[in-house]
């Protein structure tokens, strides 16, 4: 199941960089998520909680970005958010295209309680 590993992942980069101490004060781990990785996000959150149960990070709530496809043309260097996966660009019709964003699955923000400042999560 796609949504498990990727769970699994996001935990596992918490507990890299955290001590038992500071993981049981995580209280979101913000996550971006690509449309193109075609995620179902209450799949996905369901997984993370079943996996934080009865662990430090037990009460640690999972945020999701989307960030939506963006393409940009190469041939009139349009740069459109794309709805399907239909990969030609709606200006001009044209195939010649590189995703700009929509891959994206990463950690973005973790917020602690009892913390003022969020510590950014640096890859
Ligand atoms: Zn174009």
């Amino acid at each position: 199941m796609h949504e498990l590993s990727i769970a699994q992942e996001i935990i596992s980069i918490a507990e890299q960089y955290f001590s038992s101490d500071e993981k049981e004060r995580v209280k979101s781990i913000k996550v971006k998520i690509g449309k193109l990785q075609n995620v179902l996000p209450d799949s996905l959150e369901f997984c993370f909680n079943a996996l934080i149960q009865n662990s430090k990070m037990e009460k640690a709530k999972m945020v999701i970005e989307h960030i939506p496809i963006k393409l940009e043309c190469k041939s009139c260097g349009d740069v459109s958010e794309q709805e399907g996966f239909l990969f030609v660009c709606i200006k001009c019709g044209s195939s010649k295209i590189t995703v700009v964003s929509g891959n994206e699955l990463t950690v973005s923000e973790i917020e602690f309680e009892d913390s003022p400042t969020n510590q950014e999560v640096l890859p």
